[in-house]
Parts: C-alpha cells; structure tokens; sequence
C-alpha cells in the first residue's frame, strides 16, 4: 500500500489511491478525487484500503510506532 503510493507520487505527482483501476491514471490524480486521503477518507473516514481504520475497527492495531527490524522482515522478502 505505502509502495504503491509512493510510486504513484513519484510518477504521477501525486499519491493516487493504489487499490483501484483507473483507465487514465494521469487524469485521475489531476482530479485529485482519489489522491489519499482520498474524499471519501476525508469526509466520511471510509478507506476501502484499510490503510486507515477507525479505533473501533477489529483490525485496528494500539500501536503507532513500528521498528526498523520489523520492517525490513517483512519488505526484505523478494
Ligand atoms: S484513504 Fe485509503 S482508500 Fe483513500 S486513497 Fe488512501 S489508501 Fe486509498
């Protein structure tokens, strides 16, 4: 999820939502409708991508620090 919006934002300029197809990414990030957070996120604190979750969410962690060692286990894979 991260990647794919810094790879959006490196290509496009802007941090388009990567978990959507669009037939035209250029012209959606422009539009800037689903630039994260995206309005949906903003306005109704809805993120299909659960990048983003509400404190009432199952999925919802009580941690907001994470370590290096942690993430390189899981993106030093490939
Ligand atoms: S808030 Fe969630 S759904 Fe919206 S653009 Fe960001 S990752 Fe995608």
């Amino acid at each position: 999820m991260i990647e794919g919006l810094a790879k959006h934002k490196d290509e496009l300029g802007a941090p388009l939502c990567p978990c959507r197809h669009y037939e035209d990414k250029k012209a959606e990030a422009e539009a800037a409708y689903w630039n994260c957070p995206c309005v949906p996120m903003r306005e109704r604190k809805e993120c299909h991508c659960m990048l983003f979750l509400t404190p009432d969410n199952d999925f919802a962690g009580d941690k907001q620090e994470i370590s290096i060692e942690q993430i390189r286990a899981v993106t030093n894979q490939y």
